[in-house]
């Protein structure tokens, strides 16, 4: 039996593909899984974790599963631990590591994520990131991709980023010169509070302090990957989608 390999049959095909066309090559339309595919992203505010995590979904057809979402989910259900969630986020507290744990483990349990899923927000604590080894126990490795991009240059992409007083969309972080007005309907852009160079500096010390045990518990894993995040969108969708396959180099065909 005569196997051909991918690449040695677009090379029999004719060689190079059109300039631009890598991103839809390295997260293809069809992707074959016969395992599932456990994926985690981690990333500091303003390197693009959400965004990437969409991506990254999109392309492996798999469940983007983000803690903010899951959490307003269990809240709307009114499932007891939705509830439980509820009433501390009504007191105003943050919701601690046994309601994030047990909600994400509901969420685990679903059908559509037997295939695997790319959790985004969550572990965020060396409690939570124990607790997730235990429920992926029977399954496939964690495969934990973390973003990294400097502080320095996280608070110059924030700086240009403004939001539409009107529509809301956001706009400026990934473009030299940002719109004076927003692109989809005219209206004011503003700087978001958030967005402010001491108010970043300082969601970002937070960040640091909070994930610096987080990484050390998964640095020495095979499975750890680190991705470049200063380059633009594409880039790094591609590098992500590269470090989930578990390519550290991206191929040139
Ligand atoms: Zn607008």
């Amino acid at each position: 039996m005569l196997y051909v390999r991918e690449h040695e049959k677009d090379e029999a095909a004719g060689g190079r593909r059109p300039h631009g066309s890598m991103v839809t090559e390295l997260v293809p339309r069809e992707v074959r899984r016969p395992m599932a595919l456990n994926l985690m992203l981690m990333g500091p505010p303003g390197a693009g974790k959400g965004t990437q995590a969409r991506r990254l979904a999109r392309g492996f057809r798999l469940p983007h599963i983000a803690t903010g979402d899951i959490l307003r989910e269990a809240v709307e259900a009114g499932s007891p631990l939705g509830r439980a969630a509820a009433a501390i986020m009504d007191a105003g507290r943050l919701v601690g590591d046994d309601i994030m744990i047990g909600i994400v483990r509901q969420r685990l349990e679903r059908p559509d994520a037997a295939t695997g899923f790319v959790l985004d927000g969550f572990p965020r604590t060396v409690p939570q990131a124990e607790a997730l080894d235990a429920m992926l126990d029977r399954r496939n490795p964690l495969v934990v991709i973390d973003i990294a991009v400097d502080d320095a240059d996280i608070v110059r992409r924030l700086s240009k980023r403004r939001v539409c007083t009107a529509c809301g969309t956001i706009v400026g972080a990934a473009e030299a010169n940002p719109p004076a007005v927003c692109p989809d309907c005219g209206g004011g852009l503003v700087q978001r509070r958030d967005d402010r160079e001491s108010v970043v500096l300082e969601r970002l010390a937070v960040y640091r302090e909070q994930t610096a045990p987080l990484i050390d518990y998964y640095r020495n894993r095979p499975t750890f990957r680190s991705v470049d995040g200063s380059p633009g969108p594409d880039e790094v969708a591609a590098a992500v989608a590269d470090a989930a396959h578990g390519r550290s180099v991206r191929r040139t065909a």
